[in-house]
């Protein structure tokens, strides 16, 4: 047996930082040292504030109890996002988190509304999935995890503040016996016979060694792209914004706390607005080669809700990755790893996935070549089919303006291409293995922006047609049912887990 890892040192004390600690804290065994080194003087990035159900799993896997932590994190819930102006000028969809009603004797729902579509029911397929007709009625309530309840076919999310998460995450913890030091980094020390980090010199004069080294210090990356040396791979070709505007704004004058985020499609970007508990935020993302920053910022401002509660922030990003996220003895976790634009909030589950991955195949001393490679692989796989995901929202439409036409005739990564021919064809819905979404997902993006399946699946055949409008009306008619006894998004944050700033306000 190797020597196992007995001192690892997380680099960065951002969201990436705690969320590693807290997952390898829980997952570790008590004997292994691990110190966590930040510097209050180098600040986080400050936004990431929408996230995806995968949280949750993280948040139980870590042993968090979900009321105190959206509590402490000013967090509301999330059933999906609301797509305006994506597409089609004038076009609004929902991306819920749940399916449009399962399966009918082994048929997808999707195609079962197709084959009615085509036979004249102009009933739209979102009112077949509970979690937009929840998102759209204002309301809440967690999902039934029993399959044969109408309230099954749901999940969620949170809206929260991200510093808040991370400084709730340091709390649990510290009390778990992680050590921080608030101190710069100012040199990174490689061993001279192979080049594996030793440790690092601090701006205090410390010298701090260990076996494994995180990178969670940002887009700076400062173990694995300055130290080590791995270069970083482009791809604005295929996702071209790379800046940012944004602003927190006053809860609106309107008590509608809407449980899902909203995307407005710019002309060169696209807007957020994500109500939390205390205040909204809103931030303007946009592609720097459509326009300037100052008309960037007047469309952000011209289009909020509420008035600003701080001067707006610029933020300035590459959208791509770090050609290995694993290298010799260390691991670079969160920005460190690379970005791809917030359109989906997929940043916080990469983090997530990547400290659980990193746990499944946890090193020994002897940092085993083929450990390194397998997670090099499933991490390479999330980021490719994440960004054919966000891609996807781009390249079909149909709008004016310039980034819109070229998004609309970009050469499009090959993976993509196949998954739009199959499902252009027949409804086909192509998930990979290690991609964030899954097959709702992908319907929700391929319907919403106007594409229609040619044919469907010739299994739907089996069942008489009157027989399939009838299970389908019933699932409406018991979506209306349920919804309409369930509690507003607000009442039931009220009751539940309120934080202070809500319960005063
Ligand atoms: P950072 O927050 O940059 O933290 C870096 C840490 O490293 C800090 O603690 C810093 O002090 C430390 N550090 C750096 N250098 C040194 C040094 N020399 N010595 C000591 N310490 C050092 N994600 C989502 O999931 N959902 C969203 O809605 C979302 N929206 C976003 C919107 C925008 C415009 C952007 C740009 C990002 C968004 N993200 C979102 C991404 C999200 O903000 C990040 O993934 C997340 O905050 C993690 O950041 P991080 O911890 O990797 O880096």
């Amino acid at each position: 047996m190797p020597e196992p890892i007995r001192k690892i040192i997380i680099a960065g004390g951002g969201t990436a930082g705690w969320i590693t600690a807290a997952a390898l804290r829980a997952g570790l065994a008590k004997e292994v040292d691990i110190l966590l080194i930040e510097s209050e003087d180098i600040a986080t990035i400050g936004v990431g504030e929408a996230t995806i159900p995968t949280i949750r799993v993280f948040n139980e896997h870590v042993g968090i109890d979900e009321l105190s932590f959206i509590r402490a994190t000013e967090a509301t819930f999330k059933l999906g996002i609301e797509f305006v102006g994506w597409g089609q000028d004038g076009n609004r969809y929902f991306h819920p988190f749940g399916d449009y009603g399962g399966t009918y004797e082994g048929i997808a729902a999707h195609q079962i509304w197709r084959r009615l579509n085509l036979a004249g029911d102009e009933t739209p397929l979102e009112a077949y999935s509970i979690g937009t007709q929840l998102a759209y009625a204002g309301r809440f309530f967690p999902p039934n995890p029993d399959p044969r309840s109408p309230m099954h076919d749901y999940s969620y999310a949170f809206h929260f503040d991200a510093g808040l998460y991370a400084r709730f995450l340091r709390q649990v913890c510290e009390q778990r016996g992680v050590r921080r030091i608030n101190a710069r980094i100012a040199d990174v020390n490689l061993r001279a016979e192979d080049g594996y980090i030793d440790s690092l010199t601090l701006d205090d004069g410390r010298t701090e060694a260990a076996d494994l080294f995180i990178d969670c210090t940002g887009f700076r990356a400062l173990l694995l792209g300055e130290a080590l040396g791995v270069p970083f791979i482009d791809w604005s070709g295929f996702l071209p914004v790379d800046r940012a505007w944004a602003v927190p704004t006053q809860k609106p004058a309107s008590p509608h706390l809407t449980p899902f985020t909203r995307s407005t499609a710019r002309e060169a970007g696209w807007q957020w607005r994500i109500p939390l508990q205390h205040r909204t935020g809103n931030g303007h993302v946009f592609a720097s080669a459509y326009t300037s920053d100052q008309d960037a910022l007047d469309t952000l401002m011209q289009n909020l809700d509420a008035a600003p509660l701080k001067d707006p922030m610029l933020l300035r990003f590459k959208t791509g990755h770090r050609k290995v996220f694993w290298e010799k003895n260390c691991v670079a976790v969160g920005l460190s790893t690379g970005f791809l634009e917030p359109l989906e909030s997929t940043s916080i589950n990469f983090i997530q996935n990547s400290a659980i991955r990193l746990l499944e195949l946890f090193p020994a001393k002897d940092f085993d070549p083929y450990l390194r490679d397998e997670y090099n692989l499933r991490n390479q796989a999330s980021y490719d089919y994440v960004r054919d995901f966000i891609i996807a929202h781009y390249c079909l439409n149909d709008k004016p303006g310039a980034l819109w036409r070229d998004c609309a005739h970009m050469s499009l990564p090959d993976d993509l291409q196949w998954k739009l021919e199959l499902y252009k064809r027949r409804g086909e819905v192509l998930v990979r293995k290690f991609d964030h979404f899954h097959e709702p997902s992908w319907i929700s993006i391929y319907h919403g922006h106007g594409l229609r399946a040619a044919a469907y699946d010739p299994l739907a055949d089996r069942i008489p047609l009157e027989a399939l409008s009838e299970t389908m009306r019933k699932r409406r008619e018991q979506i209306a049912q349920v919804i309409a006894k369930l509690p507003r998004h607000e009442d039931f944050i009220r009751q539940h887990c309120a934080s202070e700033a809500f319960a005063i306000a």
